[in-house]
């Protein structure tokens, strides 16, 4: 089986866990976000901000190798930049969009001096992750409560170093994302060319399916999982609806994990909107709202299969793969398989774009993959 080289335009970083005790003054340190595992070995409770709520830890059922044999395996060298490597060249994966994972919890946060120290310290750590290889692009924690907090940190990290933003895909404040106040954001994202990166499954505290609250009954588990999808497509609507790439044309999104399928199927129901509902359509685009899904936009799925015709018959030529190393929902253990069979039958220059192409116009500084 020939390797398949592929960027990952969705891995995760575990920060270490006393990451806001070294950064931090105790008394900030201790609302930071932190996961405390229960005994049954299930379940861990989060603490945010003066919240907590236990949850079920995440899990995956049902691969399984020829023999029966779970395949799902626990990355074990996630935790340290160099060992990483190890894992990145086993399963074939070449660069990668790294986002937080206790870091992602930032969103549920109330307190706005809180979260802006917060974002900062783990910037401050998460940079030294990213100059360990340059096959990482680790994304900057960027305080959310906040809009001017917001531009500021952007900035901050852009002059670090990071090539990438990670946001909510709901803000954790009042305004959503088509609101003016976010005016301050944009501006800051254009002059600095940071992509903007939404990972799905990120709503804050109080809207979120994470806490478990969202669905309850037969078929939970897979409602939940269903419901944490749709956070992308919604954010990235209410971008193209309010006008924010007529205004600044240049930002690019990234939607993380959330497969790709949905934005052709997105892109139709918008300009049918746009059009049929023109009379009551506020602001008036320059352009048809699907013209700026299908540039500004970009999108990575992991075993979506229905992922490929998004681009090779529907068009959208912006998605790439992604392995969610180390998540369990993610492909660690079997990306070459799931490489292999996504791609086995795909014209190679097709293919190409999803694994490597569309993730290098987002990054251009990162070095190319090796040839399959
Ligand atoms: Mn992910």
């Amino acid at each position: 089986m020939t390797k398949i080289w592929a960027n990952s335009g969705d891995s995760h970083l575990v920060e270490p866990e006393d990451l806001f005790d070294t950064a931090l003054p105790k008394d900030i340190a201790e609302r930071m976000p932190r996961s405390v595992k229960d005994d049954d070995g299930v379940h861990e409770t989060i603490y945010i901000d003066g919240e907590s709520f236990r949850r079920r830890m995440p899990s995956v059922t049902g691969l399984t190798d020829d023999e029966g044999k779970s395949v799902i395996e626990r990355a074990p060298n996630a935790n340290d930049p160099v060992k990483r490597l190890i894992d990145l060249d086993q399963e074939g994966i070449w660069a990668e969009v790294v986002y937080p994972s206790i870091g992602i919890w930032t969103a549920s946060i109330k307190t706005p001096e809180l979260l802006a120290a917060g974002a900062r310290a783990i910037n401050d750590w998460a940079i030294s992750y990213q100059e360990s290889s340059p096959r990482y692009v680790t994304t900057a924690t960027i305080p959310l409560l906040v809009a001017e907090d917001a531009a500021t940190e952007i900035r901050r990290a852009a002059g670090l170093g990071f090539k990438a933003a990670f946001f909510s895909v709901v803000p954790p404040g009042e305004d959503d994302w088509n609101f003016p106040s976010w005016e301050p954001v944009w501006e800051a994202l254009s002059e600095t060319g940071m992509v903007l990166a939404f990972h799905i499954g990120t709503e804050p505290f109080a809207a979120t399916s994470f806490a478990g609250r969202y669905m309850r009954g037969p078929g939970g588990a897979i409602l939940n999982y269903m419901e944490t999808t749709y956070g992308g497509q919604r954010a990235v609507s209410k971008m193209i609806a309010s006008g924010v790439f007529d205004r600044f044309p240049t930002i690019k999104v990234l939607v993380s994990e959330g497969g790709a399928t949905w934005g052709p199927f997105v892109a139709d129901r918008l300009d049918e909107a746009y059009r049929q509902h023109g009379s009551m359509v506020r602001p008036k685009l320059k352009r048809l709202p699907s013209e700026y899904l299908y540039e500004n936009v970009y999108a990575s799925f992991q075993h979506d299969k229905s992922a490929i015709p998004a681009m090779t018959a529907m068009g959208w030529k912006n998605v790439m793969w992604g392995s969610d190393y180390p998540h369990l929902e993610g492909t660690f253990g079997h990306s070459q398989q799931v490489l292999h069979d996504l791609f086995d039958n795909v014209d190679e220059v097709s293919a190409r774009r999803m694994t490597v192409g569309a993730f290098q116009e987002l990054f251009p500084h990162v070095p190319e993959a090796p040839a399959a």
